[in-house]
């Protein structure tokens, strides 16, 4: 099925900022995309191109990225079979020419490379996580377990809470899960009511009470054990965005050989499912210290950006053992396989994540069911950007029945 036209436009984001959309028309189909944007960044992630002119968006404009999809990438790709997704992909990489994507945007790039998704799965007429399955060479596709981000803190709150992200896993997956998930989120609600603390609501929806990370475990401890013993938590550190000439800003000035003990007491009180970015993106021996002692999963995010060599690197120098997934760290979904698989191939679980910035586009509730994901990250039952994810997993989990 031919790709007709593409066309690229400006959205807002869930924090109003410029994104790219990209609808796009195949002879019998229209798809749309839009791409999500983190704040809590990593070093290694690919380019994402903004235009810089502080006169619109605070310099966050993507005009530039929108007229490279719609003056070079278009050109070149339309009347191409659109279930050719390996083959557009790597043409837009050589389009592109660049190490990081610097030149098109990876979210100009991204955004096409997920359209071009949808419309394949249209054009072979499957639910869009089957098609996804096929393409990554996953035999069974499965509901994944939900990281919810309960509490935020870090760059997605405007508090002292230092930690970014105080998730619970239910280990219950589909409507039961979101169930508990639900449960926890207003038992935290009236928890912090209660203690007259606020309930406003951060980046991912999750709660911004100014308290700090002791305090915050201990109310998401109280709220999920109340619910299910079952339910898990989990944390995302987010530890490159505290990390400054060789010490951790958690609020406090700490050594990693601190944070580390921190960390085991957490695992022994709370008997930690995960902990992600732990340490910084380039405190790597921090890192292999980490692995040796820490009895929980060890999950690679701005460490290992959904990129392959870093993905090969971390695994040689034995530094996590489960990754984050976030396709737009890479910039295509060629690519954002490769990354899932080489993850699979190291039996590391894997775990497909939104941003902090994002839309109403499912597309990653897709992507985790299609990968068979061991998790996906979608924030708290709340706000419309997540809860489309939520939502369609609600559905994929009633068209697998
Ligand atoms: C994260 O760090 O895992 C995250 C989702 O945050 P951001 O999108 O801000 O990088
Ligand atoms: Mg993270």
């Amino acid at each position: 099925m031919k790709i007709k036209s593409i066309k690229a436009y400006e959205v807002l984001d869930s924090r109003g900022n410029p994104t790219v959309k990209v609808v796009l028309k195949t002879e019998k189909h229209i798809v749309a995309a839009s791409v999500p944007s983190g704040k809590s960044k990593g070093a290694y992630e690919a380019v994402e191109l903004r235009d810089g002119n502080k006169k619109r968006f605070s310099g966050l404009g993507i005009r530039k990225a929108v007229k490279n999809v719609n003056e070079i990438i278009a050109k070149k790709i339309i009347g191409t079979d659109c279930r050719k997704q390996q083959k557009i992909d790597n043409l837009m990489l050589m389009l592109d020419g660049t190490q990081r994507k610097s030149r098109l945007g990876a979210n100009a790039i991204l955004a096409v490379s997920i359209a071009v998704c949808k419309a394949g799965a249209k054009a072979e007429e499957r639910p869009l996580f089957e098609y996804i399955a096929e393409l990554s060479s996953c035999k069974k596709p499965a509901i994944p377990r939900i990281y919810a981000n309960l509490i935020n803190g870090g760059m997605h709150a405007e508090t002292k809470l230092s930690f970014q992200e105080f998730l619970a896993v239910p280990k219950a997956k589909g409507m039961k899960g979101i169930e508990q998930i639900h449960s926890v989120y207003y038992d935290i609600k009236s928890t912090l009511k209660k203690q007259r603390l606020s309930t406003s609501v951060g980046d991912e929806g999750g709660f911004t009470p100014n308290i700090c990370n002791d305090e915050a475990l201990r109310i998401l401890h109280l709220s999920a054990k109340k619910i299910d013993k079952k339910i898990q938590l989990a944390l995302d550190v987010a530890a490159s965005s505290r990390f400054k000439s060789g010490y951790y800003f958690i609020p406090e000035k700490t050594s990693s050989a601190n944070l580390l003990e921190q960390y085991k007491n957490y695992i022994k009180k709370y008997k930690l499912l995960s902990i992600e970015d732990p340490f910084a993106e380039q405190d790597l021996g921090a890192w292999q210290k980490a692995i040796k002692v820490l009895n929980c999963m060890l999950v690679g995010d701005d460490l290992t950006a959904t990129n392959p060599k870093r993905i090969e690197l971390a695994k040689k120098l034995n530094l996590c053992n489960a990754l984050l997934i976030k396709p737009n760290q890479i910039g295509t979904i060629t690519e954002t396989i490769l990354a899932a698989n080489l993850a699979k191939k190291f039996k590391w679980p894997i775990i497909i994540s939104h941003r902090s910035g994002d839309t109403c586009d499912s597309f990653i509730a897709d992507l985790a069911v299609g990968l068979s994901a061991f998790g996906i990250k979608i924030g708290a039952p709340c706000r419309g950007e997540r809860t489309a994810k939520y939502n369609r997993l609600i559905e994929i989990e009633q068209e697998l029945r």
